[in-house]
């Protein structure tokens, strides 16, 4: 591979690595190789000094005060979704802040689906999503009688598109896809998915959880009803995210949670909501959280989301690479379009126990069902092995990863 050819390998990735302080430490005694990014991910200094510096010099409640503490905090607090909206390239009063991808598709399925749906509509959810995309619409469907039909996968780790387009029938409501695969890697064609649910009158939401923090993501371009991205997957911190629906969507949603913030007016005779998006943020939210993540929008736009792309493209491409070598390995996904998560088993090892001696020698992998059990059950499989990357990972590392991983295969040959 000639890294020196691109014009991103130009930037010093070593300095953008030194910004994440828990990169450097040991884990029984080894230096630490942190490949369980798609998990969550680490934290750069400024994310970490912006928590810091709003509890040392700026903590109080949002909208509630006129002091100058609430001033700033709401003001701290409302910065974070206008980056956020900046980022996906939407209005921010179309964005909710919540605590992540689980809570902004819970509120589309209390808040959006459960009033209008009845028996006799159907909700597509497609083969490879997380738990967080499915289960809220078993609840759904269990409350008005609709069904959900499956939408599959290639044994490549695609989705079936022309199956796809085929179960788009009248009866669909509504589909629900992922951006990206946490296990695969998957990168779905959600502009085109999304067009096509659009001719049909289908609602689209998509979670972009694996998606927002590895690519310039653009919302009017796709094209969807919905969207759910998490903080905490994109270097901010855990407890925050968001959902972006359309206006007119939030409009006419009821909201999900009541409670103080999201009235303008409260007797015990009704009560007038706020108009959205703080409708839907009832109570306090994680405010330290939203300045952190605000911090982590300005570093990721800082490093630049093509850079992003490009680096994590190539430590794929390494990684892949060094995989293929391994003997008994089966890589489960093989798209063309892939993130940097890639998913294998070696034969004769099990999961958790590679996992366990990968630990030992500092490796941090995630095994198991990765909240995708349907998944797993589509491949025949109890437990896969994942390693998922970020742009602060190394050549080096995916080297140390390879020899950790061949000695921890021959102990348990
Ligand atoms: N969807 C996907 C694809 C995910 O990877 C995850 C996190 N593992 C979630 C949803 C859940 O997101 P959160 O952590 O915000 O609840």
């Amino acid at each position: 591979m000639n890294l020196q050819a691109s014009p991103w390998a130009l930037i010093d990735w070593e300095r953008i690595r030194a910004d994440f302080p828990l990169l450097t430490r040991e884990v029984h005694g080894k230096p630490l190789v942190y490949f369980d990014n798609a998990n969550t991910a680490q934290k750069p200094a400024p994310v970490i000094e912006a928590v810091d510096d709003f509890y040392r010099r700026h903590n109080a409640n949002v909208s509630r005060s006129v002091h100058a503490l609430g001033t700033e905090a709401t003001d701290a607090y409302e910065e974070s979704r206008r980056k956020l909206a900046n980022l996906l390239n939407v209005r921010g009063d179309e964005i909710v802040l919540c605590s992540g991808t689980t809570f902004a598709i819970n509120l589309v399925a209390y808040s959006w689906a459960l009033p209008q749906l009845k028996p006799g509509d159907t909700i597509l959810v497609s083969r490879m999503e997380h738990h967080a995309n499915i289960v809220p619409w078993q609840l759904v469907a269990q409350r008005t009688g609709a069904r959900i039909k499956v939408a599959e996968i290639r044994e490549d780790g695609t989705l079936d598109l022309d199956a796809l387009y085929k179960a788009m029938t009248v009866d669909v409501k509504l589909l629900a896809v992922t951006h990206v695969s946490n296990v695969l890697g998957t990168v779905n064609p959600v502009r085109e998915i999304c067009r096509e649910a659009r001719k049909r009158g289908i609602a689209s939401v998509v979670d972009g959880s694996q998606a927002a923090p590895h690519r310039k993501i653009d919302l009017p371009a796709i094209g969807c009803d919905f969207y759910a991205v998490t903080g905490h997957k994109m270097c901010g911190p855990t407890g925050t995210g968001a959902l972006w629906a359309r206006k007119e969507h939030l409009a006419a949603m009821p909201p999900f949670i009541g409670g103080g913030e999201m009235i303008k007016e409260v007797s015990f005779d009704g009560t007038v909501f706020n108009d959205p998006p703080h409708k839907f943020e009832a109570g306090t939210p994680n405010i330290a959280g939203f300045v952190g993540l605000g911090a982590a929008m300005d570093y990721l736009q800082g490093v630049g989301f093509d850079n992003i792309e490009a680096r994590e493209q190539a430590l794929l491409a390494h990684l892949t690479e060094e995989l293929d070598k391994v003997p008994g390995l089966r890589m489960f996904g093989r798209a063309p379009q892939k993130a940097a998560v890639v998913s294998f088993l070696i034969e004769g090892a099990h999961a958790h126990d590679l996992a366990t001696l990968l630990d030992l020698e500092g490796v941090a992998v995630r095994s198991g069902q990765h909240c995708a059990h349907p998944l797993l059950q589509f491949y025949g499989v109890a437990a896969t092995l994942r390693a998922s990357l970020a742009f602060y990972n190394t050549h080096e590392e995916i080297e140390a990863f390879i020899a950790a991983l061949n000695k921890a295969r021959k102990l348990l040959a």
